[in-house]
This record gives structure tokens, sequence and C-alpha cells, in this order.
């Protein structure tokens, strides 16, 4: 499914230290009414949590590294799921040595910094997530 979206605002910003990314964001969204839009971020972690999505076992295996990363790359969007805004970032980030590696955000990644623009858009119809037969994974229904 897809279809043709507008620009609506765009809302740039920092994130407190110490707030967990992923739940940071989402209130960015809940604060700010956005329900359907992009996210970039750059920035640092004091630890960080990320999933693997295994396609054949259907469920996600996490990793978990408690120590100092950067964000090389945060990018993610806005859905609806369960009736709020439902954040879906995937993060790429390094390590003292520039090693780099990342997966699909989870809570219990910790803010050191952080810098993000959220970008709005607006659509006739909602994006709204819903359990995928096909995947396993809550992915975008066509609306009709
Ligand atoms: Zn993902």
């Amino acid at each position: 499914m897809y279809r043709e979206i507008r620009k609506g605002r765009t809302i740039m910003g920092r994130l407190a230290k110490g707030v967990d990314l992923l739940a940071a964001l989402e209130q960015v969204c809940r604060e700010t009414g956005v329900n359907l839009g992009e996210l970039t971020a750059i920035g640092a972690v004091s630890k960080a949590r990320v999933g693997y999505y295994d396609q054949e076992r259907r469920v996600y295996a996490f990793e978990q590294w408690d120590r100092p990363l950067e964000i090389l790359s945060l990018a993610g969007n806005v859905s609806l799921k369960d009736g709020g805004p439902f954040v879906h970032a995937h993060v790429t980030l390094a390590d003292d040595r520039g090693r780099g590696f990342g997966g699909h955000l989870a809570e219990g990644t910790a803010v050191f910094a952080c810098e993000f623009v959220l970008r709005e858009y607006l659509s006739e119809k909602e994006y709204v997530r819903a359990p995928d037969a096909d995947t396993g994974l809550s992915l975008w229904k066509d609306a009709g």
C-alpha cells in the first residue's frame, strides 16, 4: 500500500540527558500531535538496546550494550498504533573505535545527548499499524 501525502510542520529539538530515547521521541509526537511523520536524529547514548527480527521464529532478539555510543544515524517514522502515535526507528551506533552496528531501536536506550528533526506528514487516510499475517510484524494496513 502507498499513497501521496503532504508535508506538515517540521519540529526540531533536543532530548534531555538520561531519558529513554524511544519513549522520549514518542512523547514529542504526543505533545506536538504528530500522528504521521518521519524522524531523523544524531547524538550519543550512555547505553543502547536494539532488536533484530528473526524472520523464521518471528520474534525479536534483543542486543544490549551498557556503554557510551555515538548515534551515527537514527531514521524512523511515526504512525498510529493502539490509538496513539507510534515511533518505528532504526539506529546505527558507533563505539570508541568508530565501529558501526545497530538495529531496531528498543526501549532501554538512554540518551546522553540527542538532536532530532521530526517532519509531520498529512494524509487523507490514517496510517494505522495492525498485525500482519505474512510477516508476524505490526505493519500499515490499507484502509481501503
Ligand atoms: Zn524495525
